[in-house]
């Protein structure tokens, strides 16, 4: 390998940047306004605008599905470029590597979320186990969710356990969804095993106090339009509370519409408008605020965080952050 390799690798790939990423950032420039359009890099010398990563929505939820095209276009404008879209039963893990064929910003997490374990059948782990082996996949949304009747509670605990234990074994990141439950979580996982390879707490809703113990244990945090809310103190809280290397920030979409301006755009759904993925931006500049930092640094941050905790999944050098020498 010639002496000077890491330079002309670096050379091309900031070309290769500059190529790919024009359109987006100069939509995302006129989006964001305000933002310096240059930041410098210690690894890469100059980058353009940080890209935003959305960790946690649900494209496939019809309501979006939809409207996709102008769901995406949208986002890509406003700098969205890269989404984790989790798959929450048997009968939308199908709909998903599709919406990647679609548009390859998109990652993808299969799971059984908590609400419709009642609904599984009895080939349901062989089929979640078939998707997360054939697709470049996480783990996700599954949880425990004490919202729910009681009754149900036990049938949640075994199918989460088995889901987190399938995500060892494939050595695979995992989306929680955790509700009313926290205590409960803490003590199952400590006693049965944490996940291994990286996990987020998606729409964290714990309180701050539990920040500490969940970061020991190697916790992510992803904060949802929940914050928009003023009367939401708690989660504000543990939004100040969260160490910047842990910090995600996510829509949910098309739950959780977060509170937006007037003249904000919407896609009307049958029941009202609906959340959607471009709606990251006012929960990045609500979260800035609340943590007194500058919307950039924050977009910049939360994206390495979803580089570093889904890496492998989103490949090597998604967004261009990692010192890909190192990789070669
Ligand atoms: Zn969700």
């Amino acid at each position: 390998m010639p002496e000077n390799f890491g330079i002309i690798f670096r050379s091309r790939m900031l070309v290769y940047q500059f190529i790919h990423r024009w359109d987006v950032l100069t939509e995302a420039r006129k989006a964001r306004k305000g933002n310096k359009f240059w930041i410098l890099d210690t690894e890469f010398w100059i980058l353009p605008l940080m890209p935003l990563f959305d960790a946690h929505c649900h494209l496939q939820d019809e309501r979006l599905f939809q409207h996709l095209d102008e769901a995406m276009q949208r986002a890509t404008n406003a700098g969205i470029g890269g989404l984790m879209c989790c798959g929450n039963c048997e009968e939308d893990w199908p709909r998903l590597p599709g919406i990647v064929r679609r548009f390859p910003q998109v990652r993808l997490s299969f799971g059984l979320h908590p609400w419709y374990i009642g609904k599984r059948s009895e080939a349901w782990l062989h089929a979640l186990k078939t998707h997360l082996t054939t697709t470049p996949s996480a783990v996700g949304e599954i949880g425990l969710d004490h919202a729910l009747d009681k009754a149900t509670f036990a049938d949640q605990e075994t199918v989460f356990l088995t889901q987190i234990h399938l995500a060892n074994e494939l050595q695979r990141p995992v989306t929680i969804h955790c509700r009313r439950a926290w205590g409960r979580m803490m003590e199952l996982l400590d006693e049965k095993g944490w996940p291994a390879h990286g996990f987020v707490l998606h729409s964290y809703s714990g309180s701050c106090e539990l920040v500490q113990p969940l970061v020991r244990r190697g916790a992510f945090f992803s904060f949802s339009g929940a914050i928009t809310f003023d009367q939401n103190r708690k989660g504000r809280e543990a939004l100040i509370t969260v160490p910047l290397d842990r910090l995600l920030i996510e829509t949910d979409a098309p739950d959780l519409m977060p509170l937006l301006p007037p003249d904000a755009p919407f896609i009307s759904g049958s029941q009202g408008p609906i959340n959607e993925p471009v709606y990251l931006t006012e929960i990045l500049k609500v979260a800035a605020r609340i943590r007194n930092a500058p919307e950039q640094e924050l977009a910049e941050i939360t994206t390495r965080n979803a580089e570093e905790l889904w890496g492998q999944l989103l490949g090597v050098n998604y967004f261009g952050f990692r010192n890909t020498i190192k990789l070669i």
